[in-house]
């Protein structure tokens, strides 16, 4: 009896697993169809600065437009692109087409200093990775600077710190900035925190979400931007949600925040729009309490 079941179940297991296997295979070739046929889109996230309150950059989003489930997430997406080597073509495309309206939104005149850019650890570890960064900035004569790419801890893995140096480093010397998203999640080494050319750490939503509402957390997050700080980088807060965590990252003098509170990522063509609404709110952030944090 015990052997029908374990039997009965190996066949049920691997028949799971060929239906995923089949949903993987099918996902993958609508999205490389997608890909082709320019229907993918980029969204923009804009991230605010605290201090001044003014906007300072833009998070560009992949978005894949599905006619029955309105966008297929990047969650979702991402992971597939990245098995099957898609994502070096998908992230050619993104980098290239946020590059093409960071040089369009500079040139209307629009106040931002970068596009931030998610790029895939399998991106970055092709052997001539700046080459394609260098192509997107001078095919649209994108000054460096409004460039800036979000790269994760995993990227670390199974390499060693010399050659993320010198990857990194040819990146840093094109001009663009380098940003350590999803931090505090993922394989961290503080050391290359210390070492690496970073500008800018992203505090990964599991840290920031209720950060307000409980001590412990509170403090952990205080530490987390102290830490980037003193280490001469800009501190972002990711998934700022509600006014209290937006306070409480006023409070403890995070750099920027990015999240829903302020904007949820948006077609390129409301930027205009939303830049103004941002840029127009009053400078003082409201405080958790009754006071008022200036
Ligand atoms: P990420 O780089 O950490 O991007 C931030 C994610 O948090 C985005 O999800 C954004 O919509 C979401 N988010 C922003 N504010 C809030 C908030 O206040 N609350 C909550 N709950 N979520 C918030 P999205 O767009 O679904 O992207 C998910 C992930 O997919 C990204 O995480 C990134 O790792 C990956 N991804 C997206 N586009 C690309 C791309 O072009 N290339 C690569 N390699 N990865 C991408
Ligand atoms: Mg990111
Ligand atoms: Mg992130
Ligand atoms: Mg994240």
């Amino acid at each position: 009896n015990a052997r029908k079941t374990i039997k009965s179940s190996i066949v049920f297991f691997s028949k799971e697993l060929s239906i995923e296997a089949n949903r993987q295979l099918s996902l993958e070739s609508a999205l490389r169809g997608s890909l082709a046929q320019g229907k993918l889109e980029v969204f923009y996230q804009p991230q605010v600065c605290l201090r001044r309150m003014k906007l300072k950059g833009f998070e560009a989003l992949a978005r894949w437009p599905d006619p029955n489930e309105g966008y297929i997430s990047p969650a979702d997406f991402i992971p597939i692109a990245e098995k099957t080597g898609l994502i070096i073509d998908l992230g050619t495309w993104v980098l290239d087409e946020s590059c093409r309206q960071a040089k369009q939104w500079a040139q209307e005149g629009l106040p931002f200093d970068y596009v931030s850019v998610n790029v895939s650890p399998v991106q970055i570890w092709q052997p001539n990775f700046e080459r394609i960064v260098e192509a997107s900035l001078q095919r649209y004569h994108l000054p460096p600077s409004y460039l800036c790419l979000e790269i994760t801890e995993n990227v670390f893995i199974g390499h060693d710190e010399a050659r993320m140096m010198e990857v990194l480093r040819k990146l840093r010397d094109l001009g663009v900035l380098l940003s350590l998203d999803d931090f505090g999640t993922g394989y961290s080494s503080l050391s290359y925190l210390n070492r690496l050319p970073f500008s800018q750490l992203k505090i990964d939503r599991a840290f920031v979400t209720g950060a307000h509402l409980d001590p412990g957390k509170e403090k952990l997050l205080r530490g987390m931007v102290n830490l980037g700080q003193t280490l001469g980088l800009k501190v972002i807060t990711e998934g700022t949600e509600v006014i209290g965590e937006i306070s409480l990252a006023r409070q403890i003098n995070c750099d920027g925040v990015q999240g829903f509170y302020y904007s949820r990522p948006v077609p390129a063509c409301d930027i205009p729009d939303v830049i103004a609404r941002i840029n127009a709110l009053p400078a003082l952030v409201p405080a958790r309490g009754n006071e008022t944090v200036r």
